[in-house]
Order: C-alpha cells, then sequence, then structure tokens
C-alpha cells in the first residue's frame, strides 16, 4: 500500500497541473512566489523557562496556516521544499553560526509512514544545505501522542512524557555538540522542552527554533 500511494503520488505529480496551494495559478513549486512573497516576517522568541527559548519566523495565522496544512494534511512535498529556501533565506545567520548539528522533532513511525516526510526535517533541509549543518535524525518519537493543540498545558505535558529517546545508533554523533531543535510550528514549546530533557546530558548547547507560532491570544 505504501509504495502504491508513492506511485500513485508520482503519477498525479507528472499529469496534474502543479498549481500554488494559495491562489492555483500554474507554478511548479507548489506555492507560487506571489504568494510565499506575501508571508509576514515576524520573528518572535518565545522563552519556555530551564534556561530555552524557540524563536520563530512567523504567526501561525491565515496564509500561514494553509500553507502548513497543504503540506501535512495534503502532503503537498514541493511546499515544504519551496517554504524551506525561503526560510533559509530569513532566518539570521548569527543563529546557524552556533549550530554544529540540526535535530529534527520527529513523527512517530506510523505517521511517519501515512505522510512519508517528516515536515520539520524537510523545511530545513534548505538550511542544513546552505549553511553546511548536518541534520541528524537522533531523536525517535516512541509514542503516538494525540493531537496536542486539543490539549491543554498540563495534558501536553502528560502526553508527551516519556514520548522520545534518543537513538543509540546517534549517540556518538550528537555527544558535546551545539544543536539546534527544528519543528514546523511552536505551540506551546512542550515537545521542544521534552527533547531537550533527553538532550541535554549529551550535548553542549541547545537552541530551538519553529518557522511558524501560534499567536498568544489562542
Ligand atoms: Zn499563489
Amino acid at each position: 500500500m505504501h509504495s502504491f500511494n508513492r506511485l500513485w503520488q508520482t503519477l498525479l505529480d507528472c499529469f496534474l497541473p502543479q498549481v500554488c496551494c494559495l491562489c492555483q495559478v500554474q507554478t511548479e513549486f507548489g506555492i507560487c512566489e506571489h504568494c510565499i512573497g506575501q508571508l509576514p516576517i515576524i520573528p518572535e522568541e518565545i522563552y519556555l523557562g530551564d534556561g530555552l527559548k524557540v524563536a520563530t519566523l512567523t504567526p501561525y495565522l491565515g496564509n500561514t496556516l494553509a500553507i502548513i496544512q497543504a503540506l501535512k494534511y495534503h502532503k503537498i512535498r514541493r511546499v515544504g521544499e519551496r517554504l524551506g529556501t525561503w526560510i533559509s533565506s530569513h532566518i539570521a545567520p548569527d543563529i546557524l553560526n552556533e549550530v554544529d548539528i540540526i535535530i529534527p522533532v520527529p513523527l512517530h513511525s506510523k505517521r511517519f509512514r501515512e505522510r512519508e516526510f517528516n515536515q520539520s526535517e524537510l523545511l530545513f533541509r534548505a538550511c542544513a544545505n546552505n549553511f553546511k549543518i548536518p541534520i541528524v535524525p537522533a531523536v525517535n518519537r516512541v509514542k503516538n501522542t494525540q493531537a496536542l493543540h486539543e490539549l491543554n498545558a498540563r495534558q501536553r505535558q502528560r502526553e508527551l512524557s516519556n514520548s522520545f529517546i534518543i537513538d543509540d545508533d546517534f549517540k556518538p554523533k550528537i555527544q558535546g555538540k551545539r544543536v539546534m531543535i527544528v519543528d514546523d510550528i511552536c505551540t506551546s514549546g512542550a515537545t521542544f522542552l521534552e527533547i531537550a530533557t533527553i538532550l541535554r546530558p549529551s550535548v553542549a548547547e541547545i537552541r530551538c527554533f519553529a518557522f511558524s507560532h501560534t499567536p498568544k491570544t489562542t
């Protein structure tokens, strides 16, 4: 079923007109230059406590929300690739100059099989290539958590506890490194905190970055 889906997607990509996920004009990138140029750049830092903060680029509203949904729920991989180059050109180079490795927030294997890519990894692949920083998938998600945005802060924390482990194969690659944990959206920051907790004994420094953040009022 998995390979059939992949084949079907490839056929669709070949034969269906490739259009912008927002305005439907023809484009091979999944999102047109006009629409991506309209994304608001409003960097924000979200303080999580425990010496951690998450840097983000744009609020999770309007077109940003529609783009992420096209990427995650309609599985339009090209949108993620184009968005990745947008992130790479708008992220402050100072942030990446002090990072040795990028660790994407992982999906549970079941969700990965359904989606066929990890959107967090896809969104930061251009940063990794342009700034020559390896992406190291050092963390595994061992618990298939329910949708966190439906939970309050305490429920999120409970749902996420013991959700992540460091992959034994990657332990030597993260030892003493300055790492940046990356995700598509930061809501409460609970996921970043949980992953930071398991990485902290092994790594030298932890930064967190999300493409988008849910506005404080929601
Ligand atoms: Zn467009």
